[in-house]
């Protein structure tokens, strides 16, 4: 009897799993399943407390799905993937692994370790890695030229005519095997990192609750999507992206529900649906860049001349932005949410990383290691493609000259400060007209705020940053 192999990672779920699915493919099989936590390399990368939290959350979670269907889920600890090569080894020796089924990571430590592993079963084990966490591989998109999109759009078009020519299909469920003792597995202990709890109402465990969520957002709220996105008071996004982070659901599973309830999908160009799936899009361009140009794993500026930007260091400033006390009521509400929550609002992401690089003049890689050490659906390619588009260090980023004012960005989106208050307790009283000035209504009133007052002059310091911006690029 042959012995498969599923290396379970950032993919935790039964349904639509590529690798799976295909060690499955054959009825005599034993299957066997093995999930790896590497602590070290976490710490590495910095991921958040609450991030780890879900993971082992959803790993108890699948144990039990892949129990139900005979698959016994294994799991060990190492310090970092040098010791994971060796240890699947070890493992697949064991177990006499004769097949070895997983889903390809897209960042650079990750594909070296695949990249030694395979080199280490060469010869003893046969191993199928799969194109698993987005719709089209990376590298099979390019351009006239062979080369990845540099610019979104063109890449957003090509890719939607490719997904015009194909059918992209999900996996079902494997069905129940009977070939394999189950015995007593070994109840999945924390890991050797700090947790934090995840907030169950925002965020329930479970592919099914990722489901139940994805399937009510493509039937109703997609439709408003294009409007209401913008607006954080509103629950006008998907929030699915913790679930997509650790593959607790698929991008072919939100694909096709978005098609399934919106057929002409392919066909349109504005509106709910259609902008939901551009932003599905995004997903895979931050991913397929990152295998174009690993250096962008290595948190260096896609635009090398901003490579020479002179930051400043401002312990303090920084501080006050990672606490939500800038004295900008929409800046500081967002980064409460992150901190109590584990998630933010894109909008807000947006117009956090813009206060913090453009306001404060601060390294864009400081909020890019405070955003995953909160996230709890920290991705190096997406954090890494917001902040480099945020600090116009990226491609197809925002212009350096184009920096937003917190104020009216908070007056755009949050007219009645509905957001603000909801996270900003001290401007409980103030009145909706002056949400986000509030100082100004306090000296009026002569009262005196428990607030700060704004830690930046927002003119001088947009001043300062096209300053630093400009030396930058004249010394190239
Ligand atoms: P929806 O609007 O419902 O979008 C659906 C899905 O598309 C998301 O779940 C996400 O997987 C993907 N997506 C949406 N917008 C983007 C985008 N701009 N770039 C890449 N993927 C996108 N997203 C992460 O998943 N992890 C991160 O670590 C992350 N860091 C970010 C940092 C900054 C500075 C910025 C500006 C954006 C970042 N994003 C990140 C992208 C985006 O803000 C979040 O994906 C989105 O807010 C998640 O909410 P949602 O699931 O309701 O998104």
């Amino acid at each position: 009897m042959t012995t498969h192999l599923v290396w379970f990672r950032h993919d935790l779920r039964i349904t639509d799993h590529s690798a799976l699915h295909a060690a499955c493919q054959s009825p005599d099989a034993k299957v066997i399943a093995l999930y790896i936590a590497t602590p070290g390399q976490w710490q590495a990368h910095g991921m958040a407390a609450r991030q780890a939290t879900f993971l082992l959350q959803h790993l108890q979670t699948l144990q039990q799905s892949l129990a139900d269907k005979g698959i016994p889920l294994f799991y060990q600890q190492c310090d970092d993937f040098h010791q994971a090569v060796e240890a699947v080894d070890a493992f697949c020796k064991k177990q006499h692994v004769s097949h070895l089924f997983y889903h390809y990571q897209y960042e650079i430590n990750e594909r070296d370790r695949d990249r030694a592993l395979e080199a280490k079963l060469h010869g003893q084990v046969v191993c199928q890695g799969f194109d698993d966490s987005v719709l089209l591989a990376p590298g099979s998109l390019v351009t006239g030229k062979q080369e990845m999109y540099k610019v979104f759009t063109p890449f957003r078009k090509a890719f939607i005519q490719r997904l015009q020519e194909m059918e992209i299909t999900c996996f079902p469920a494997p069905k129940k095997r009977t070939n394999v003792d189950m015995g007593t597995l070994a109840a999945l202990t924390p890991f050797d990192y700090p947790q934090q709890a995840v907030d169950e109402t925002l965020f329930p465990t479970g592919e099914q609750a990722a489901l139940a969520r994805l399937r009510q957002f493509c039937q109703s709220t997609v439709a408003d999507y294009h409007q209401q996105r913008d607006f954080p008071a509103q629950q006008g996004t998907s929030q699915l992206s913790p679930y997509l982070a650790l593959g607790v659901l698929s991008p072919r599973q939100c694909f096709n529900r978005l098609r399934a309830e919106h057929p002409t999908l392919l066909e349109q160009s504005d509106g709910g649906a259609f902008t939901w799936l551009s932003e599905l899009v995004w997903r895979e361009f931050y991913r397929h860049l990152l295998v174009a140009w690993p250096r962008l794993c290595q948190h260096h500026p896609f635009v090398a001349w901003t490579q020479q930007v002179l930051w400043q260091q401002d312990e303090k400033a920084l501080a006050a932005w990672q606490q939500g006390k800038t004295g900008f009521p929409i800046v500081d509400a967002a980064m409460r949410q992150l901190n109590g929550t584990g998630w933010m609002h894109n909008r807000l992401r947006m117009i956090c990383a813009s206060f913090l690089v453009k306001d404060l003049l601060i390294d864009w890689r400081a909020g890019e290691r405070y955003f995953i050490a909160q996230l709890l659906d920290g991705d190096l390619a997406a954090n890494n493609g917001g902040w480099q588009w945020a600090a116009s260090t990226g491609t197809d980023a925002a212009p350096y000259f184009r920096i937003f004012n917190p104020t009216t960005q908070g007056e755009r989106f949050d007219p009645q400060g509905t957001f603000i208050r909801q996270w900003v307790p001290e401007l409980a009283k103030v009145p909706d007209s002056d949400i986000h000035q509030p100082h100004r209504w306090a000296e009026r009133q002569g009262r005196a705020l428990d607030y700060p007052t704004p830690i930046v002059d927002h003119k001088q310091a947009r001043q300062m940053t096209l300053a630093a911006f400009e030396a930058a690029k004249a010394a190239q």
